[in-house]
């Protein structure tokens, strides 16, 4: 499918070609440890992700979402509570709240971050908030205290949705998902730090926390034959394990190659059309999963790029409230104007750590040359 594509949006093969030399012998050890789910690969690699982000414990899982329902499970979130989060988010988010049988809360994030602030997100507290659940979309980490603070005076946790921020730094030099009582991570092959196939933790340094957490991913068992919840079956494989080991000690270089990529798109499309560029923030707050550019134009940019070999994504066209779901929201067309207008105009230009210097000056001379050429 790369193939045809001069650009890809990713390209894993390229980035694996690289590993083999270390990852077949980690595998074939893997293989050979009569170990495949929790096992040694599954406790180094939890312990060395917690040491990286600086938290007490992480919790392997076998998805992202899971990770959230889970954090939501654990600190006791259910049916009658609400829990905040942005309106623009990825459907996910959205279904981890409704999955424990909360209330998703959407609020419309700030239209020149497209991330939610401590105003928005407080301004839809109600006596039932239980979590405000920020997700960091594109891999930009706002401004946290704020958000601390509003969770410390209204008395709700505070998760965060990770998902697409692995390794980003706020100014206080804290990593997301270290804010709050749980932070979420998914391993999902296309995030920052990918498995091959599907994965997900949740960090926390609240012990009880994380002992129930460990409880909850693996059918409520205390010991082999003592359960103490009735719950899913969500373990981490130890196959991801040894990948994601073995990819960890190389995240902050690919963050730093994103970052690279994303300081060239900035200075080569600013003042391009009507392109609004994504935040600056190359101090480290941003790891740039995606470099999400918005326009009127979006349709009619893409179906160019495309035309031209760059395959650029959309992240994400239809916001969570305006789906056509089997469960009602309770939310309109209109509701959340800066949501709606992202999912028209929001563009992802190719921003992979493995593409190469040449390829990002093709995607930047086909958007000058759809705009006209003019700079
Ligand atoms: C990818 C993602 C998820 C879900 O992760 P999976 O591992 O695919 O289940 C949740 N939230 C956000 C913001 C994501 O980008």
């Amino acid at each position: 499918m790369n193939a045809s594509f001069r650009v890809p949006s990713k390209d894993y093969a390229v980035q694996y070609r690289d590993l083999l030399g270390e990852l077949m012998p980690a595998l074939e050890r893997a293989f050979l440890s009569d170990d495949p789910i929790l096992g040694e690969a599954t406790d180094r690699f939890e312990r060395a992700f917690a040491e990286y982000l600086g938290v007490a414990h992480v919790v392997g899982v076998n998805s992202g979402t899971d990770a959230l329902i889970l954090a939501l499970r654990a600190l006791g979130v259910g049916p009658g509570d609400e829990v905040v989060t942005n309106a623009n988010t990825f459907i996910a988010t959205v279904s981890a709240i409704h999955l424990v049988g909360a209330r998703p809360v959407l609020v419309d994030p700030d239209p020149d971050t497209m991330a939610v602030t401590a105003v928005t997100i407080e301004s839809a507290a109600t006596p039932r908030t239980r979590a405000f659940l920020p997700a960091h979309l594109y891999g930009f980490l706002p401004p946290m205290d704020g958000i601390v603070d509003a969770c410390r005076r209204l008395g709700v946790a505070l998760v965060e949705d990770a998902a697409q921020a692995h390794g980003a730094i706020g100014g206080d030099g804290r990593r997301a998902g270290t804010y709050g009582a749980a932070g979420c991570f998914s391993f999902h092959p296309s995030k920052n730090l990918g498995a091959f196939g599907d994965a997900g933790a949740i960090a926390t340094s609240d012990e009880t926390l994380a002992a129930r957490l460990r409880r909850l991913r693996n059918l409520g068992k205390e010991t082999k034959h003592e359960v103490r919840h009735l719950t899913t079956n969500t373990k981490l494989d130890t196959l991801q394990a040894v990948i994601l080991e073995l990819k960890l000690p190389r995240l902050d270089a690919w963050n730093g190659r994103r970052r690279q990529i994303a300081a060239r798109y900035d200075e080569r499309l600013s003042g391009i059309g009507d392109l609004v560029l994504p935040p600056r923030a190359n101090d480290g707050s941003h790891v740039y999963h995606l470099y999400v550019v918005r326009t009127e134009r979006r349709d009619a940019l893409r179906d160019h790029l495309k035309r031209r070999g760059v395959n650029a994504g959309l992240h994400y066209p239809i916001p969570p409230h305006r789906q056509r779901l089997d469960v009602d929201l309770g939310y309109a067309e209109g509701d959340f104007p800066v949501a709606e207008a992202c999912a028209r105009t929001v563009l992802s230009l190719p921003v992979s750590p493995e593409l190469t210097d040449a390829q990002i000056d093709v995607v930047c001379d086909e958007v000058d040359a759809f705009f006209g050429g003019a700079a």
